[in-house]
């Protein structure tokens, strides 16, 4: 069981309560419903054979966090250790990718797994970076806290206070030129800031030595669908910043 699973009922909820109004919703609506877009639609990955720098930074950045989930271990820094969690749940994906989402906390799926955004909402983030052209495998995504908060209450400060040093430390070994946050949440911890999401996304700002991105969390996306159209208008800037471009609807429509 991956946790990436096409869950059809889940689907159909999604589709029966959004109704995009023009042809720009529409299509955001659609690139965050459809599968994989075809393989020769995604936006071609770095090929590490060809370019030794990429391939030094893939190297070392795979080593850096291997070490920084050395230094986490079995982590007992904060208390949700002895709150419920099963498992640390650091992160996953390309150790030198170009976009790295970061989300809140892990959430029961996750707890189980290991593995960031499994769930539902991770179902939907899948989506999210498919019609994006790209792959799971292609970026990096982890949380700002690296357990699961018991009952998926919000973060404590004192818990973020202890464990964002350790995003800070991935940030830092994986060099991503977009940083995508995903809610309220990530972005307030990582922008330092209590502005509203609403307030803070539509803008690109500056962050450790990334452009950082502020979007919808896939869970409120899946509560509110009708914010797709605005999450697809971020993920398309994140692209524009890398001078890529999505794939054309009809491909990522097409399967
Ligand atoms: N929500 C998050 O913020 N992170 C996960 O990994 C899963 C759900």
């Amino acid at each position: 069981m991956t946790g990436i699973s096409r869950d059809a009922a889940w689907r159909r909820r999604t589709e029966a309560t959004e109704a995009p109004e023009t042809e720009a919703a529409a299509d955001g609506a659609r690139r965050l419903e459809v599968g994989d877009p075809s393989p020769e639609s995604r936006v071609p990955s770095p090929d590490l054979g060809d370019s030794p720098s990429i391939s030094m930074q893939f190297v070392r950045s795979a080593e850096g966090l291997k070490a920084i989930r050395d230094e986490l271990g079995d982590c007992t820094r904060c208390k949700l250790h002895t709150q419920g969690r099963k498992q640390i749940v650091f992160g996953v994906g390309n150790p030198a990718a170009d976009i790295m989402f970061v989300g809140e906390a892990p959430g029961a799926d996750e707890d189980t797994q290991g593995v960031p955004f499994v769930g539902r909402a991770g179902q939907l983030l899948t989506k999210m970076i498919e019609a994006m052209g790209l792959s799971r495998d292609e970026v990096y995504i982890a949380n700002v806290l690296k357990c699961r908060p018991p009952g998926n209450r919000d973060p404590q400060p004192d818990e973020v206070e202890t464990c964002e040093p350790f995003l800070f430390q991935q940030v830092a070994s994986v060099q991503p030129k977009v940083v995508i946050a995903l809610g309220a949440f990530a972005a307030r911890t990582l922008l330092k800031t209590q502005d509203p999401i609403s307030r803070l996304r539509g803008r690109i700002y500056d962050y450790r030595g990334a452009q950082l991105i502020p979007t919808f969390h896939p869970s409120f996306l899946l509560r509110s669908p009708g914010y797709k159209r605005e999450a697809w208008e971020d993920l398309k800037k994140a692209l524009g910043l890398l001078g890529r471009q999505p794939p054309p609807p009809a491909a990522a429509a097409r399967e």
